[in-house]
């Protein structure tokens, strides 16, 4: 079966072949944050997917936002994906046929560049020189006109002599991609159908950034090809940039893989799943004692279902019945209160005693995490028996906290609940999770709300370990990670009878005047 994108500008044709051909999926994380549930939605499908048909399913690492993206998240990811027990046949730490898979190091061997070299050459692409004030005033002025930002085109002008003139005097300058001005372009979404998308909404992407980096678009149109994928399965708020994609694709004379675009992960709330609102990291669900197999259950779930409506299945049990036409495309909801059903009835029905008391200690008590533990609480103790009582919390999930466990001396309620939420926020934002940058965090904290650093910190004790007193704060957040850091700020937050969308405001217009 085949069909074909129109527009007044492009026919694309796209194969939809995949009984007869070989399968090759990715899962493409850009290790800009904790490894994320979302990574584990979409590796799973994936996987299932390639391993139906016999085919393979890669890993890919998009690290081009080098401000962004760093080896300790990449590591994460990986480490997490393999706990899940989503093992994949080609990635950056086993290798394969089209090594490297990672984006950074396909950059530095010039990929990138030879093919926005030959779509500039061949007239798909174009050298750009706007200034960023210029294309702030024409942003402004095409949002005061009430159309959406898009640019202008004026460098697509410019001639050979003009560019190399530009060039030669050292102007800085980016690559962009030739869009055309009007017709449609149809996306086509094995789930979906057919998207009708106006060329007119669509940017000229910048594909080569002003220091020769690509952008996502143009290395994710690459590599795709260069690593032979078959079938794109990525979260659909990936639908919009496919026109992008699809055109060089055709720019480039190469077969558009297939589409399939997964609905996203909501809140309960339906908005979009965000670690603001939820813990979306796989590290903290590892944290708070899931066993892996229901993670991937319950995700497999989201979105899935067994032909026989069984919501209980393994991995194995899922690839077997896999049918991508299965997929549902309403708003999944990523329920804790559902996976921890899930998890009881798993823990139940599926471990014996010996398999319970295996897990257990590999879940609490394994060398790495003890290893963490031993060096702050060494010193505090002279027999094993006091142990318990001071590091419990590291293994307790949500500690069981009251609103009266945070009535601290010298501090007025009304600070302890913009203590608690402004850390909430700080360490949101915080790119390394170490104990210097918490530090750091926490003393300017005091600093901006003039309030004792010792003050600041007691309610914070509380939150964290449950009682006043703990090992020492910041290498207990280390340990923790920030996803349970966060999640029990959260959690003394609602403890104090949470914050209201007024008050939220409020805090919020504070916070960015201090903060920002
Ligand atoms: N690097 C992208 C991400 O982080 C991958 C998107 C795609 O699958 O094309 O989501």
């Amino acid at each position: 079966m085949s069909y074909h994108v129109e527009s007044d500008a492009v026919s694309i044709s796209i194969n939809n072949k995949d009984e007869f051909m070989k399968v090759r999926t990715r899962v493409a994380p850009s290790p800009t944050g904790d490894p994320h549930v979302g990574t584990a939605y979409m590796a799973l499908f994936c996987l299932c997917f390639a391993r139906q048909h016999g085919g393979q399913f890669v890993l890919r690492i998009e690290d081009t936002d080098a401000a962004r993206s760093t080896t300790t998240h990449e590591a994460q990811i990986l480490q997490s994906l393999k706990w899940l027990g989503l093992d994949w046949d080609e990635g950056p730490d086993c290798g394969g046929p089209f090594a490297p898979y990672r984006q950074s190091e396909r950059a530095e061997q010039g990929i990138y560049q030879q093919y926005a070299d030959e779509l500039v050459a061949n007239g798909h692409a174009f050298k750009c020189f706007c200034t960023p004030e210029r294309l702030e005033v024409m942003r402004q002025e095409q949002t005061a006109r009430g159309e959406g930002a898009r640019y202008d085109g004026l460098c697509t002008s410019l001639d050979q002599q003009e560019v190399e003139n530009k060039i030669a005097a050292g102007e800085p300058h980016v690559v962009r991609m030739k869009v055309p001005a009007e017709g449609q372009c149809i996306v086509k979404d094995r789930l979906r159908g057919e998207i009708e998308i106006d060329w007119a909404q669509v940017d000229m992407q910048i594909l080569l950034k002003t220091d020769g980096n690509p952008t996502y678009h143009l290395a994710v149109v690459i590599d795709d090809h260069l690593m032979e994928i078959t079938h794109i399965i990525r979260g659909e708020e990936w639908i919009s940039s496919a026109p992008k994609h699809i055109l060089l694709h055709k720019y480039l004379g190469w077969d558009m893989p297939e589409l399939i675009h997964m609905p996203l992960l909501r809140n309960p709330d339906k908005s979009k799943l965000s670690k603001r609102k939820n813990p979306t990291s796989i590290n903290f669900f590892e944290r708070m004692g899931y066993l892996p197999e229901v993670i991937l259950n319950y995700l497999g779930m989201l979105g899935w279902s067994m032909p026989d409506g069984e919501e209980k299945f393994t991995l194995k049990e899922m690839i077997d019945k896999f049918d991508i036409n299965r997929i549902s495309l309403g708003a999944p909801v990523f329920d804790i209160e559902k996976l921890k059903w899930l998890n009881g009835r798993w823990l139940r029905e599926d471990l014996s005693d010996d398999e319970f008391a295996d897990r257990l200690t590999t879940w609490a008590y394994n060398r790495e995490n003890l290893m963490q533990i031993i060096p702050l609480v060494k010193e505090r103790v002279d027999v094993f028996t006091e142990l318990p009582n001071l590091t419990s919390f590291f293994v307790e999930g949500l500690p069981v906290v009251t609103a009266e466990s945070f009535e601290v001396k010298n501090v007025p309620s009304e600070d302890i609940v913009k203590i608690l939420q402004f850390a909430a926020w700080e360490t949101e934002a915080l790119g390394d999770w170490n104990r210097d940058n918490l530090n750091q965090i926490f003393a300017r904290l005091a600093d901006v709300l003039g309030i004792k650093i010792r003050d600041v910190l007691a309610p914070i004790f509380i939150a964290i370990s449950g009682k006043a007193v703990s090992p020492p704060l910041f290498d207990s957040m280390v340990v923790l990670g920030p996803d349970m850091t966060r999640a029990r700020l959260r959690h003394a937050l609602n403890t104090l009878g949470g914050v209201s969308k007024k008050k939220l405001k409020k805090l919020e217009k504070e916070y960015r005047a201090n903060f920002a």
